[in-house]
């Protein structure tokens, strides 16, 4: 048996998909790639529903489901259909690996992964772009001790973007991802177990162009192809420096896709009668607020700290998104467009978070959850049977087929005593359709080019104890955290959902060998859980 240290290096790649990044492998565009593919085991990884940076992160450092974590997108309902908050690592009632590793003597370097500010381990961690605040850099001293710091950002200068200066945008998220290297290298030579690494640039420039970059029709010599190639030496720079005796594991959050349709669920629900609006429609002209002003007004007018990716990302979430709209009040914000606001006295249903994708999750406006709540306890579940039975019929317009694939009640789906805060309908669009969450006039739109997340990120693992040139299947989001510990050696807690990943090591490696040990939790604990589950469905 081989000599072992039980280090892991985790490498993530946000967005990355195998639609991508396979071809390009071959075409020896990505010759690290090439090689990891070749040597190391590979496959699909289904990420969560919603395939969205959060809760994806979250169940991914977890090993948890949603409904365990009590996430189900960036921002999270209270007590009202237009009051909703950011998620942060605060919110989440779950330990993720990285403090069980910690708490087992571990020592950990944490390199951009979102939901790790603030952070809860006293260990080495530069916080993602969902930092609120200005510090992401943990121990500060780091500042003065690597140069390249100084220089570090954690979201690109999207107003280029805006402006339509794409190639300028391009080069940008190139030059955040050569900060992050060269601060990660100098990380990386310092005493670790664990050394875990996010590429966002992936992300970022698919979500502007991935119908470009799937066509194939780009060059090696175009600045976006430049950037996956940068990426991809950037990891073949930890391949070839990593100890012979250390194991990687890749994987990203979720994948990407093109969309041609949208379905603006918002717009359905009040066809249907589920949701009233405003009388009043306020109409202003749409203006550009650059990152610097938006800065400059928050600084200026509020002392709360947002998220930076928030403000960066509005479009993104859609102008009216209820937390913009509570954002305007205290910033001098003017972008706007028509804007309908659903009237939370008279709604019964509302989709309130953007999933960016096609998987879409309506809220019942319920009495019991919302202080202006519509729904009684006793008309929950017929009101409820009745959107998904109607979801079920919906029809393209123009073509006639079925737009709704996949539905689920939320006890269906998600489990967990922190079930109550998640949408109580969760549907799959079918491929060619992605969702909308703007009150618009309309409920269907087609002809458009919309790249956003899919289900299916990608998974490699490579190393002395892993398979050579296997491809996998059945891997989930859930499955990294438990894998992680069981390489540790450090006994995996039994609420985990994930499974330990034991086909991708090599028949004689420790790993395979070595039997996997959970740890047992409390029954008390369990007891209290259950009966907290059972009351946020409302059963006791
Ligand atoms: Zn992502």
């Amino acid at each position: 048996m081989r000599e072992h240290n039980n280090k892991l290096i985790v490498i993530g790649l946000d967005g990355a998909t195998w639609d991508l990044i396979k071809p390009w492998a071959e075409q020896r565009r990505l010759p690290t790639f090439k090689k990891l593919i070749e040597n190391g085991v590979w496959g699909e990884l289904e990420s969560t529903i919603p395939p969205v940076t959060i809760p994806a992160w979250i169940s991914f450092a977890t090993g948890k489901n949603p409904g365990k974590l009590g996430c189900y997108d960036f921002l999270l309902p209270t007590k009202s259909l237009d009051d909703v908050k950011p998620i942060t690592i605060k919110d989440i009632p779950s330990k993720t690996f990285y403090e069980i590793l910690y708490e087992n003597g571990k020592k950990c370097i944490i390199i951009n992964l979102p939901g790790s500010y603030p952070p809860r381990i006293r260990e080495t961690v530069i916080t993602s772009f969902l930092t609120q605040g200005d510090n992401f850099i943990f121990p500060s001293e780091l500042v003065n001790e690597i140069q390249e710091f100084k220089n570090y950002r954690l979201v690109p200068n999207r107003s280029l973007y805006v402006k339509g200066k794409i190639i300028d945008y391009v080069n940008d998220i190139r030059e955040i991802e050569r900060i992050r290297f060269e601060c990660a290298k100098k990380l990386f030579k310092k005493e670790w177990d664990l050394f875990f690494l996010l590429f966002s640039g992936t992300d970022w420039i698919q979500h502007v162009m991935y119908d470009k970059l799937i066509s194939g029709a780009m060059g090696d010599n175009m600045v976006p192809i430049k950037l996956y190639k940068e990426i991809d030496k950037y990891i073949g720079w930890f391949v070839d420096n990593a100890p012979s005796n250390v194991n990687i594991l890749f994987m990203s959050d979720h994948g990407f896709k093109v969309y041609e349709k949208k379905f603006f669920v918002n717009g359905w629900l009040k066809r249907e009668g589920y949701l009233k609006v405003e009388d009043r429609t306020k109409t202003r002209t749409p203006r550009h607020i650059s990152e610097k002003e938006t800065q400059r007004a928050i600084s200026k007018r509020i002392k709360i700290k947002l998220p930076v990716f928030l403000l960066n990302y509005l479009k993104l979430l859609g102008w009216m998104h209820p937390l913009y709209m509570k954002l305007k009040k205290v910033i001098p914000l003017e972008v706007q467009m028509d804007v309908i606001q659903p009237k939370a006295s008279e709604t019964v249903a509302y989709a309130l978070t953007h999933s960016g994708s096609n998987f879409v999750g309506i809220y019942i406006h319920d009495k019991k959850r919302f202080n202006d709540g519509n729904v009684e306890l006793e008309d929950y579940e017929n009101i409820r049977a009745e959107i998904i039975y109607k979801l079920k019929k919906l029809k393209d317009p123009k073509t006639g087929e079925k737009i709704v694939k996949k539905i689920w009640r939320k006890e269906e789906l998600y489990f967990g005593d922190e079930l109550g805060m998640a949408p109580d309908i969760i549907f799959k669009l079918s491929d060619e359709y992605h969702m909308g969450r703007l009150l618009v006039g309309e409920v269907f739109r087609d002809n458009m080019i919309i790249s956003n997340h899919a289900l299916h990120g990608i998974f490699l693992a490579y190393g002395q104890d892993i398979k050579k040139g296997v491809e996998v299947e059945g891997v989930t989001i859930y499955d990294l955290a438990p894998t992680i510990l069981h390489i540790f050696g450090i006994p995996i807690p039994k609420d985990m959902d994930g499974r330990v990943l034991k086909e991708i090591f090599k028949e004689d490696s420790e790993y395979s060998d070595r039997e996997v040990v959970y740890q047992e939790i409390d029954e008390k604990d369990r007891t209290r859980r259950k009966i907290r589950e059972l009351r946020s469905l409302n059963r006791i």
